[in-house]
């Protein structure tokens, strides 16, 4: 190594301690000296590099071929060489080499300047090196312009992200847009969707307000009234302030009533709830009222979930009471019935079941537990009656006709004779069901025997009266003759008035013996064939001999032959010109007249009397029957009773057309044959 001169020791010495890394080179670039600090920077020792070429104990990093500071350092020095002037340079990098590491380098910064140290005559003497290991700087700064360049990366980044932010902030605005159109669709769906709730739900409250029926709407656990309509404001005596308060605040009184219970029922379960004749009591026009009400409770429901409840109610007190009084009378009906003697019977028209309480079931002698039949049934009703029976039930099926007949029966397990009065008449069929021909069965055994005993005594009596009278009469058409005989004027008078008495009494009695044999079956009708007018000339010359005071008049009457019982249609007719008579007023007329009708001979008697009402007119052929206004007339009402079983006998008919005060016509009429 070629050494030039060097720095005094003692210069060198303190140039070791410096504060500064340094190096002092020889002109000819080779180390004399190096700082502590230097050696500590270059991880090295004085001994490893003093003496030796910078280059050599500092070669360049070979990873580094463009990178490394040594071509830089070394053109530095070459000027200070050149020009013996310092030169200051750049930060540089150069790498040292890594001793504990050998063949590594460690990453060193430095900014060394060159100073040359001239001698007297003013050549360079020493280069010193100053330079100040930099590479926490530069790794700072490299770092920080790492992190400047992250930062700015990342800003770029962030620009970008911030572009795409805005990029996607647009879409999102766009997106925002859209979904504020979206919204707005949808808000106008929903819009719609509420003006459609809001629609049905505004037809909902009309449908409720205008309902006639009572209606009412409850939300809420405590049920708030949300709508109550006039008629349900009606029922409840209130007025619509109660809508908006709950039930226990609108109608305080329905607490602890069992409807309450009901309504919470369908609130908490959904059932729905119909319930009839629901007892309620409601504070209304100042006082508890009492009614009944068939109810029916609806669960309504928003999101599946229930929110309310729609009640509707139907005042049905009125019914409610009527069907109580009607149950009632039923009952009273069921006590009387049973203590009458009377029991009830129904058939279906269909199907001819038959269903009879058991009072009728002993009556005919039917076991409680068997079946009522209507063989059964004819079995036990004396065979005589049988026609009338299955013609009234024929009237009853084909012509909804009532019935009231009485017939006699035989016990089918005592044989005991009984008597029964069977009334009914015809239900149509309700709600699909079949018409029923129903009703009562009485037990008249008792009331016939009765009548019986009575119609014996009456017969007994007319009888016993009978005799005298025929006697009486007799003795005076004696006296009549004799009275003639002695031309006594006035005894004859007195005698013929006591006749007319007599026949009148006669007429009487007979009348009652017919009213008895007819009751007792006794009567007989014999027929015979005869010419009506033939009758009707003998009844004419009757009439004018006995008919003063009103003017009869008969109609011409052709040949006419019937089969029937000459003495009682001539019994009939005279019976119905002596009421005419009876029921008119002296002097008028009274028209008899017989025709061909239908097959029939008929017999009319035409009044200009009283007349009759028509509430009247169907009674006046029923035994003892009189209208109440005649009763300063004499008579038993039992003239047109026996007229009408006659005519009855003769399978003819009777009737009578009146009007009160314009007289009356009394026809009856008889088939040829
Ligand atoms: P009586 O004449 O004895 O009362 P009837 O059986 O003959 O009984 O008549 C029954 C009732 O019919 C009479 O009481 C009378 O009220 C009414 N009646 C009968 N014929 C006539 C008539 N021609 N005009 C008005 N009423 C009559």
């Amino acid at each position: 190594m070629l050494e030039t001169t060097k720095p005094p020791a003692e210069i060198l010495k303190a140039l070791e301690t410096a504060p500064n890394i340094y190096l002092v080179l020889s002109p000819g670039l080779y180390i004399l000296t190096a700082s502590d600090l230097y050696l500590k920077a270059t991880k090295s020792t004085r001994k490893a590099i003093v003496g030796k070429h910078i280059f050599e104990a500092f070669p360049a990093n070979p990873d580094l071929p463009d990178a490394d500071g040594v071509q830089n350092i070394n053109a530095s020095l070459q000027e200070v060489l050149r020009t013996k002037k310092p030169h200051y340079m750049r930060i540089q990098r150069y790498d040292v080499p890594d001793i504990s590491n050998p063949g590594k380098f460690i990453q060193r910064y430095w900014d060394p300047s060159h100073t040359p140290v001239l001698d007297d005559s003013g050549n360079i003497s020493y280069i010193i090196q100053l330079a100040a290991n930099v590479t926490d700087k530069v790794l700072t700064e490299q770092a920080l312009e790492k992190s400047r360049l992250q930062e700015q990366e990342s800003l770029a980044h962030v620009k970008e992200l911030n572009e795409a932010l805005v990029s996607a902030n647009n879409q999102l605005r766009q997106t925002q847009g859209n979904l504020h159109i979206l919204n707005a669709g949808l808000e106008e769906i929903v819009h719609s969707r509420t003006k459609e709730l809001a629609i049905s739900e505004a037809k909902f409250k009309s449908l409720i307000m205008q309902n006639p029926i009572a209606m009412q709407v409850y939300r809420g656990d405590d049920m708030t009234f949300e709508i109550n309509n006039d008629a349900m404001l009606q029922f409840l005596g209130k007025t619509a302030e109660i809508n908006g308060k709950t039930l226990f605040e609108g109608v305080p009184e329905i607490m602890g009533q069992p409807i309450v219970d009901s309504l919470y029922h369908v609130y908490h379960t959904g059932e729905q709830l119909d319930i009839t004749a629901m007892p309620v009591m409601i504070h209304r026009n100042g006082h508890d009222e009492h009614g009944y009400y068939n109810v029916s409770y609806r669960a309504l429901y928003y999101d599946s979930k229930i929110t309310g409840v729609l009640g509707i109610a139907i005042d049905v007190t009125a019914q409610v009471i009527a069907r109580q009084a009607l149950e009632e009378s039923e009952e009273k009906l069921k006590v009387a019935i049973a203590t009458g003697r009377m029991g009830t019977w129904s058939i279906e028209l269909d199907t001819k079941q038959i269903t009879m309480s058991d009072f009728v079931k002993d009556l005919l002698g039917i076991p409680a537990d068997e079946p009522a039949t209507v063989e059964k049934i004819m079995q036990a009703i004396d065979l005589e009656y049988h026609s009338d029976i299955n013609n009234a039930l024929k009237d009853a099926a084909d012509n909804h006709q009532a019935c009231d007949i009485e017939y006699a029966i035989r016990n089918l397990q005592t044989n005991e004779q009984k008597w029964v009065r069977a009334t009914g008449r015809v239900f149509p069929g309700l709600y699909g069901k079949s018409a029923q021909f129903t009703g009562m069965f009485i037990d008249i055994t008792e009331q016939k025997k009765d009548e019986q005993r009575k119609n014996d005594f009456i017969g007994m009596v007319s009888h016993e009266l009978k005799t005298p009278l025929t006697s009486l009469k007799a003795y005076l058409q004696v006296l009549e003759i004799k009275a003639q005989k002695n031309d006594d004027t006035f005894v004859m008078n007195a005698l013929g008035k006591s006749n007319n008495q007599v026949n009148k009494m006669t007429t009487m009695i007979n009348g009652f013996l017919n009213v008895s044999r007819l009751e007792s079956g006794k009567i007989h009708i014999s027929i015979q064939r005869f010419d009506m007018a033939g009758l009707f000339k003998e009844v004419e010359d009757e009439s004018i001999a006995t008919i003063a005071n009103h003017k009869v008049v008969f109609s011409p009457v052709d040949e006419l032959f019937v089969n029937a019982d000459r003495d009682k249609i001539g019994q009939v007719i005279n019976n119905l010109i002596s009421n005419a008579v009876k029921y008119s007023p002296q002097g008028s007329t009274i028209h008899v007249a017989c025709q061909v009708a239908d097959k029939c001979a008929r017999v009319c008697v035409k009044d200009e009397g009283m007349g009759i009402s028509a509430k009247d007119i169907d009674k006046l052929f029923d035994r003892y029957y009189r209208v109440n206004n005649n009763t300063n007339i004499s008579g038993f009402g039992i003239g047109l009773y026996l007229s009408a079983e006659i005519i009855n006998r003769h399978k003819g008919k009777i009737w009578a057309k009146s009007e009160i005060g314009k007289g009356s016509t009394f026809c009856f009429s008889i088939p040829f044959n």
